[in-house]
């Protein structure tokens, strides 16, 4: 496994094994790896020739109330875990090579991105479709993984993709869980011991749901309040959003869509945002 630094190594390298025919996956994370990142890295493993994973806490995606600078990272795990993966590179620049002084290029995508997450969260994903389209034109990937619990996050990327006419396949990976429900995430390290139970509001609101539905309960306006009324109940829990929304388009959904209703929920435990969904 070889570690890249420079932008500009790892773009010669990638075409050089562009030119030989070779495919090429990558998947863009944040580092502090975890189970569900390693999920995509071993799905990803299994459909290309050469492996890439991005190590990169990309500083545009952050709010300036966000947690940037204290966010995780363990880079001789990482590095531990992608060798295990079998990992061929791993591309971990320094944010002044991304994004130099004179930096000033973006990519945003529209509507899509100011609903759910992007609402409560402005400019976020015009960091993230600007980082993951440079690392896409930097490591000219056939395909890319990524995962589902960031499920707006991958819908956007399909979007900018699908719209900016690049040749890349996008493989969405189901979320990978701890054993008894949340949602694997850098971000769980946060979390005291009381949060870590308070956490499994959001777990627990999706089993609720899906016990619901089963029962015949189709009324969105009728499951939403049920849903935030356990949430609220939790007193180290404060809601950003929970909602129905077309899992296509985002768009918000008055009626249930067998199949096509995204339910997604934001929820702040203590200081830390956490994120969970299932497509109903
Ligand atoms: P991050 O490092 O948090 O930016 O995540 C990098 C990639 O891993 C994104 O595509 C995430 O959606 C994906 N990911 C994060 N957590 C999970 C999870 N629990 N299950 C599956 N994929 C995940």
């Amino acid at each position: 496994m070889k570690i890249v630094k420079q932008p500009r190594l790892i773009q010669q390298i990638c075409l050089q094994f562009r030119k030989k025919n070779k495919t090429i996956g990558v998947v863009p994370t944040m580092g502090f790896l975890h189970e569900g990142h390693l999920t995509l890295l071993k799905k990803c493993r299994a459909k290309c020739d050469i492996l890439i994973l991005t190590l990169f806490i990309n500083p545009t995606q952050f709010g300036p109330k966000e947690d940037l600078s204290r966010y995780p990272t363990d880079i001789p795990g990482d590095l531990s875990k992608a060798r295990v993966c079998g990992v061929d590179y791993v591309f971990m620049p320094k944010a002044r090579d991304m994004y130099p002084a004179d930096y000033q290029t973006f990519v945003e995508v529209g509507e899509m991105t100011q609903t759910l997450c992007g609402a409560s969260r402005p400019g976020h994903f015009k960091g993230v479709t600007t980082i993951v389209a440079k690392l896409f034109h930097l490591t000219q990937p056939d395909m890319a993984c990524f995962g589902l619990k960031d499920f707006q996050q991958f819908a956007v990327l399909k979007k900018m993709v699908k719209d900016l006419n690049m040749p890349i396949k996008m493989v969405g990976v189901p979320t990978v869980r701890e054993s008894d429900g949340l949602a694997k995430s850098s971000r769980n390290s946060y979390l005291n011991s009381g949060e870590r139970v308070a956490a499994l509001c959001l777990s627990k609101a999706i089993q609720q749901l899906k016990d619901e539905i089963k029962k015949g309960e189709t009324d969105l306006k009728k499951l939403e309040e049920t849903l935030k009324i356990n949430i609220l109940k939790e007193p180290l829990a404060q809601m950003d959003y929970v909602t129905f929304v077309d899992s296509e388009t985002l768009k918000p959904l008055q009626t249930y869509k067998k199949g096509k209703t995204l339910f997604a929920l934001a929820v702040f435990i203590g200081k830390t945002r956490l994120i969970d969904n299932v497509v109903v």
